[in-house]
């Protein structure tokens, strides 16, 4: 069981996303627990000011410490571990398939949602363990980025994805992105599921899903490619695309110089 608290001026924000699907069936099943917690409760203003001015000046407002580490020492040690404390923000370290696999171990986390221009620094320094971000652009709020490494790591968690080998097989979890799937019908707006699919050779199935997962993953992202680490099947697929991929380029470089100039 894991204990996450949501450090949030918006806790009515996730009402919808944890009440629906694998999320929800982790709650009630007890694997998870969430504790909203709003931020605004813990201020000391009688408007329950949560931000203020920056110093020095400049655009928009900066959510205050005070509430926020009142917010966190309320929460405290319960269940005798002490939460690993996450502020998210864009200029955190990027969050991983990996990372979303270690915080599935962790029996307690404490994540902040920052709005407005952000978070006194203070935050940073005083209270925070790590800063996460969920990628290169700027939100409006640290909430959808709790939401996106809760899913995550949700499924990381033995239990909630009733099948281990959904998860297994996902793309990032394993070296390769997922190869494409297919369901009933076999045929629809003259495109076709590959015949390979519904032969029933389950030996031709993981061969050509193997071939997918490589060929996609070179084509798509060749970023991800560990070449140290491939088998030597795995090696000849890379090879073929990228020699294909190579064939390609050389052709089209080709039909390029015999087009007529301004075609
Ligand atoms: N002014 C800040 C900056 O330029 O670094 C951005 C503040 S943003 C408008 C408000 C809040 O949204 C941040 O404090 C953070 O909690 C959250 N946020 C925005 N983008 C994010 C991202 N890519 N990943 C995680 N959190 C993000």
């Amino acid at each position: 069981m894991i204990l996450i608290d949501i450090l949030t001026i918006f806790p009515d924000y996730f009402e919808s996303p944890f009440g629906i699907g694998l999320i929800k069936k982790a709650i009630d099943a007890g694997l998870i627990s969430i504790r909203l917690v709003d931020i605004r409760h813990f201020s000391a203003s009688r408007h329950n000011q949560v931000d203020d001015c920056p110093f020095g000046g400049g655009a928009g407002m900066v959510m205050k410490p005070e509430p926020i580490f009142r917010a966190i020492r309320h929460i405290g040690r319960g269940g005798g571990y002490k939460p690993r404390v996450i502020l998210l923000s864009p200029q955190g370290i990027r969050f991983t398939q990996d990372r979303a696999v270690q915080l599935a171990g962790l029996k307690r986390i404490a994540f902040i949602c920052g709005r407005y221009e952000g978070v006194d620094e203070r935050v940073s320094e005083g209270l925070v363990d790590e800063e996460l971000s969920i990628g290169d652009y700027v939100l409006s709020g640290g909430e959808a980025a709790a939401l996106v490494i809760i899913e995550a790591l949700s499924r990381q968690i033995p239990g909630v994805v009733g099948n281990k080998e959904s998860v297994s097989g996902d793309t990032f979890y394993g070296k390769f992105l997922k190869y494409p799937q297919y369901t009933r019908p076999q045929h629809y707006l003259g495109m076709s599921a590959p015949p390979v699919l519904v032969s029933g050779d389950h030996g031709k199935i993981e061969d050509w899903r193997m071939n997918q997962s490589v060929s996609r993953t070179v084509q798509r992202r060749p970023d991800l490619i560990d070449h140290g680490t491939l088998s030597e099947s795995e090696r000849k697929i890379v090879d073929k695309v990228n020699r294909t991929a190579g064939e390609k380029k050389r052709l089209r470089v080709l039909n390029d110089e015999k087009l007529p100039e301004g075609s």
